[in-house]
């Protein structure tokens, strides 16, 4: 990646030639900094020795632990330095290799990585369409934009195999996003997804083309259907319940909305049968949906739905 070492300065910030003291206690001894090619030595008595692995520039003490021992190093026992190297040249020498030895893992991480990157673009270029798509699955389960709340219902349908294959597919360290076996799995929930959401959208239109008022506003209506929306509310004049029932039978395509606070209304769950008479207050409209507002309503009768788990989804 075009990484420079520096030729002087190293990893402890450390310049050559710099007088340190090494050891511990009572028996800490001069020493010198030796740097050569961004590596660092010390020069004792005119030895050169590699840092301690453990306690490196702290040359025999490690200052987190001064609590045990007086912090002495346990891997030089104080001693402050490593291996034993020699002379100058001979520090030289490893500096060279240790260098080079460097400069080839770089080599060959960054080739494993260049080849990591070229097979996963060929991968998604080769599976261009069903790479969009998982993209565009991936996009909705990883961003909580009010678009994506809205389709929350829609998205709790959705297979966990198609979001963990979605989430494969866009990872970035992946070499082969997708097996094949994976992409066709991928491919067939994709499908799935796509004929449940094509007939949602169907439903959803037959809906609205059905959709009807049950009355003109002022007239007494009777409507028979199932309740689809039952929200206890408060207000400063005491609470009311917020109700949305789609009409059955004869009544199918009325959408009644009310809000009141009659006795009957508070037993009313999502998905219990019911009938309503009530007065037109106002016609309305919800996502092409026509709404029937009323007001001044009772409650006919009341049928529990059978399947108490319909009211919570
Ligand atoms: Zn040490």
């Amino acid at each position: 990646m075009g990484n420079v070492t520096p030729m002087t300065d190293n990893w402890a910030g450390f310049k050559d030639g710099e007088t340190v003291r090494v050891g511990h206690g009572p028996s800490k001894v001069d020493a010198t900094t030796l740097v050569r090619l961004g590596r660092i030595f010390v020069l004792i008595a005119g030895v050169v020795y590699d840092l301690c692995g453990r306690c490196g520039t702290e040359f025999g003490t490690i200052s987190g632990y001064l609590h045990r021992l007086g912090g002495i190093c346990i891997a030089c026992h104080g001693a402050g330095a490593g291996r034993r190297i020699g002379t100058v040249e001979d520090a030289e020498k490893v500096a060279a290799r240790r260098v080079a030895e460097k400069a080839r893992r770089d080599a060959r991480r960054a080739a494993a990585h260049a080849q990591r990157l070229a097979a996963q673009t060929a991968w998604r270029e080769a599976n261009a369409e069903l790479f969009a798509a998982l993209e565009r699955e991936h996009h909705l389960h990883t961003t909580h934009d009010g678009e994506a709340q809205r389709r929350d219902e829609k998205l709790t349908r959705r297979p966990w195999a198609l979001i963990e294959l979605a989430a494969a597919a866009c990872r970035d360290r992946a070499e082969t996003p997708l097996t094949d076996d994976e992409a066709t799995e991928a491919r067939t929930l994709l499908a799935e997804v796509a004929a449940a959401d094509a007939a949602d959208r169907a439903a959803r239109a037959a809906k609205v083309t059905a959709s009807r008022y049950a009355a003109d506003p002022g007239q007494r209506v009777t409507v028979t259907g199932t309740v689809m929306v039952a929200k206890p509310y408060e207000t400063a004049y005491g609470g009311g319940v917020f109700l949305v029932v789609e009409g059955t039978g004869d009544d199918a395509g009325v959408t009644l909305v009310w809000s009141g606070s009659a006795s009957g209304m508070w037993a009313l769950r999502r998905g219990d049968a019911t009938t309503i008479t009530a007065t037109v207050k106002e016609l309305g409209e919800r996502e092409g949906v026509k709404q029937t507002k009323v007001t001044r309503g009772r409650v006919d009768s009341h049928t529990p739905a059978e399947e108490p788990a319909a009211a919570n989804r």
